[in-house]
């Protein structure tokens, strides 16, 4: 089993609204990629990050895509030896070797994918665009995704086989594989295994890893 980390690092940050791309800025000492770069480094053997153009250099490296789910095809692509991939955001830099320990494990026989996520704690409606309330879903059942997500390393090449709308239209890589009819099963997460999106994340995740 050849277990290949991915990391799309590719995006602009522009939300963040740093001086450079989301995953170089610093968080807690160190770019925020190098939290995700030395856990995935404990497990797979070897990572492959897709990062911006000027940033794409040296072994390992590929360049980002359009979307974050180009990045990751564009990573995959650089690992045709991979029969499992571990495909986990820069931006969520509080992982643990021990969640993506039990995300290898939950990739069972007849499992396509297994996926980090934490169970939903607030009430979530759905709402109409003028605000108005539709319903109220069952949040017991609904549970908020994070990577990282594994998968079995072909049926995501096959997810992934898609033009640049569907790539951008797919919010993770598990959509895709759903889409495909695979069988992605979630696996419990911490909640402070955080994406940082905004400054304001960026801050809570620095108090979190000093
Ligand atoms: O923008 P967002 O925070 O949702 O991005 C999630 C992850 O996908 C980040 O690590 C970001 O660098 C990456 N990404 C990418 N290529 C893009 C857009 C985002 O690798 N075109």
């Amino acid at each position: 089993m050849a277990v290949v980390g991915i990391i799309p690092a590719g995006g602009s940050g522009e939300r963040l609204g740093a001086d450079r791309p989301k995953a170089f800025v610093v968080c807690a000492g160190r770019p925020l990629l190098e939290w995700s770069l030395e856990v995935l480094d404990a497990v797979c053997e070897r990572v492959i990050v897709a990062a911006p153009e000027g940033f794409d250099d040296g072994p390992d490296r590929v360049r980002g895509g359009d979307s974050r789910s180009a990045s990751v095809r564009n990573a995959l692509e650089g690992a045709p030896e991979a029969t499992v991939a571990v495909v986990h955001d820069a931006a969520r830099p509080l992982v643990t070797r021990d969640l993506v320990e039990r995300c290898l494990a939950a990739l069972e026989p007849g499992v396509d994918g297994a996926i980090a996520a934490a169970p939903m704690t607030d009430t979530v409606k759905e709402a109409a665009p003028d605000g108005r309330v539709l319903r109220t879903l069952d949040r017991r059942v609904l549970w908020q995704i994070q990577t990282p997500q594994v998968f079995r390393a072909d049926v995501l090449r096959r997810a992934l086989d898609r033009d640049a709308a569907a790539l951008a239209a797919a919010t993770d890589d598990a959509a895709l594989v759903e889409e495909l009819g695979g069988t992605v099963r979630v696996v419990e997460a911490p909640p402070e295994n955080i994406k940082v999106t905004r400054s304001s994340d960026l801050r809570i995740a620095e108090a979190l890893l000093c």
